[in-house]
């Protein structure tokens, strides 16, 4: 009945394996631990892959992985036993030399994974006779639930609902989504995407929260003549003030951007909370942040899954506290579980050493983007191909896509491109003044040579027009006038308009840019998470071809509004495994920064 059973090391030595067919096994195996164990999903212990379902366990204490396969459309209702039997069985029989390490020991194996086997079949056909009871309390989803976790904290109600809506799903009985194909990473994250959506629709509907549904369609700005953003104190060039005035004032931000995007720093309060934990006496100085969750855990020999609970629950809580789906949070604290289960803590001061690595290591592999984004070496690499590297923007109206796209320019002059911004937002009134008081703007800011061209230029159509068209002809332009970068600025459109999303799928088809960034706001959350997936789902729906030119990246702006609330970052690169190339952090053209784990665990850990 099983295809495999393979237990290999950490490092990828197999110390035993077990096959039942000759089929190739590799390919699965190999997607197995691509997917979900490299990638830090191994909160899901089952693992779908062509017809086969691989379901695996993790030994932290001698770094073991134990993978059992078999056909996908049997049902065998003992391999979680199984699993565990064989695993506990192995560290029994060989402790001896596990602990020396010597993984390339000669594991004699098959006998006693047979006898494990059979006990496990004749316990499975015994646990078939018995006739299905009622679950006990403890077995229910109620008895999870702690005092703690009921009570609505302020500021944690968005948080709550979404739990709350996540676990009456799931007590639906019926599957809500087609069957996961986890061969796919893609498909689920669509479909985790799909169950972020679907959560809003239903608070939205709740005739218990009557939400003031806020306007988010951008109000035509008024733009006077010369005039740039109102709102922009640092870019402000309207009225009263020459615009002169305004130049000289901000030249000392010249020379600041040189080089690669700096990384957004987090300040924390972890050291306090570290420091506390390294020291057995109490101390009376106060201290918050996620730390102080794991104190609890000091004493414990090797960590269970059972002392481990309570802790996760309140990590968990935490992190939808910052904003994280809650999806993704259950997942981040089973993969963190899984990764400590069974590992000795040593000292007092290992505890926070040990959780804070192994959720920077899970938060570093979420947050690495499935391909590396170098802006600066693509541009020189199409430079030396005679040809402009072309960016295109789309995001919605309002959240900062002209501005943000203003603060690339300047750091991309800053580099020495020189660059060409396509007006592509034939829409709304005051975008292309918008754009050209920014053009004029840094111009200002780094003056070319005698006689030289503009470091930047603006072509523009005006309004009305068709913005594929403009966008292909202004690269063209960039092409004939040897410009370095084409930055398309984009209409705002709302993810579900259909024909503003066809025609924002036929600009990126006709005119293949080489990087589409998503502008989204960190301010709304989970809301920029559901945005960016539309988006991605309409750009593949409406571009007809094979292998649609879906989003590349993703502009996370008003960075500075959000507190700590670091979470709609994490939740949109886990669903769309693309990176964060930049943050926007204020209003003024340095304020771009870059999002690295680190930072973001430190916000987390806060
Ligand atoms: P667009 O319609 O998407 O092009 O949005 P705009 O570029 O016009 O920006 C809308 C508003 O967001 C403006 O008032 C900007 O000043 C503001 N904004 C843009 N980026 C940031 C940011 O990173 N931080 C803050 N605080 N405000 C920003």
């Amino acid at each position: 009945m099983l295809d495999l059973f393979s237990i290999f090391s950490k490092g990828g030595i197999v110390l035993w394996c077990f096959q039942g067919t000759s089929e190739i096994f590799s390919p699965s195996v190999n997607a197995l631990i691509r997917s979900v164990i490299l990638q830090e999903r191994s909160g899901n212990t089952t693992f779908n892959h062509n017809s086969l379902t691989l379901q695996y366990k993790l030994d932290n204490e001698f770094e073991l992985v134990f993978v059992v396969a078999y056909q996908r459309i049997l049902q065998l209702s003992y391999v979680d036993k199984f699993l565990n039997d064989v695993h506990l069985e192995f560290r029994d029989k060989y402790k001896n030399e596990l602990q020396g390490g010597q993984h390339m020991g000669d594991f004699d194996f098959k006998a006693c994974f047979d006898a494990v086997l059979k006990g496990c079949e004749q316990w499975a056909k015994s646990q078939a006779k018995i006739p299905k009871q009622m679950r006990t309390f403890e077995d229910s989803q109620k008895s999870k639930k702690t005092v703690a976790s009921m009570i609505e904290r302020k500021g944690e109600e968005k948080g709550k609902k979404s739990v709350k809506i996540v676990e009456a799903k799931l007590t639906n009985g019926k599957p809500e989504e087609p069957e996961e194909d986890a061969s796919d990473v893609l498909a689920a994250r669509a479909k985790l995407a799909q169950k972020l959506s679907k959560s809003k629709k239903e608070v939205k509907k709740s005739p218990k929260s009557p939400k003031v549904e806020k306007d988010r369609t951008k109000k035509p700005r008024v733009w006077e003549l010369g005039g740039g953003a109102r709102d922009l104190p640092e870019l402000d060039f309207s009225t009263d003030k020459p615009e002169d005035s305004n130049i000289i004032a901000d030249t000392h931000l010249v020379g600041r951007m040189t080089g690669a995007i700096r990384d957004l720093e987090v300040e924390s309060d972890e050291s306090s909370s570290e420091e506390e934990l390294e020291h057995t006496a109490p101390s009376p100085k106060k201290t918050g942040g996620m730390f102080s969750i794991f104190k609890g855990l000091v004493g414990s020999k090797a960590l269970s899954a059972e002392a481990m609970q309570p802790v996760l629950e309140k990590m968990r809580d935490h992190l939808i506290a910052k904003n994280v789906a809650a999806d993704i949070a259950n997942k981040l604290c089973e993969s963190v579980a899984n990764k400590l289960e069974g590992k000795v803590l040593g000292t007092f001061d290992s505890v926070a050493k040990t959780i804070k690595a192994t959720l920077t290591e899970s938060l570093v592999q979420i947050l690495s983007p499935r391909r590396r984004v170098d802006i600066l070496r693509d541009a020189m690499h199409a430079k030396q191909e005679g040809r402009p590297y072309v960016m295109a923007f789309c995001g919605v109206n309002g959240v900062g896509k002209s501005t943000n796209l203003a603060k690339i320019c300047f750091w991309l002059i800053e580099n020495g491109m020189s660059v060409l911004i396509a007006a592509c937002d034939t829409f709304r009134a005051g975008a292309v003044e918008q754009l050209r008081t920014h053009a004029r703007r840094l111009n200002a800011l780094h003056p070319p040579a005698e006689r030289a061209r503009p470091v930047v230029q603006l072509y523009e159509k005006g309004y009305g027009k068709d913005a594929a068209g403009i966008a292909m002809e202004a690269i063209r332009y960039a092409a004939d006038c040897k410009v370095d970068v084409v930055l398309i600025d984009t209409a705002g459109r709302m993810q579900d308009n259909e024909p503003l999303m066809r025609a924002l799928a036929k600009l990126i088809k006709v005119n293949s840019p080489d990087l589409v960034l998503f502008v989204g706001e960190a301010l709304v959350g989970n809301e920029a998470v559901d945005q960016l997936v539309k988006f991605n789902q309409a750009l593949a729906d409406h571009s007809a071809t094979a292998h649609p030119h879906t989003i590349d990246g993703i502009v996370l702006t008003k960075f500075d509004t959000i507190d700590d609330k670091v979470g709609a970052a994490i939740s949109m690169t886990y669903i769309t495994g693309q990176p964060i190339v930049f943050v926007g952090t204020g209003q003024t053209y340095t304020d771009l920064k870059a999002l690295h784990a680190p930072a973001v665990v430190r916000a987390l850990m806060k």
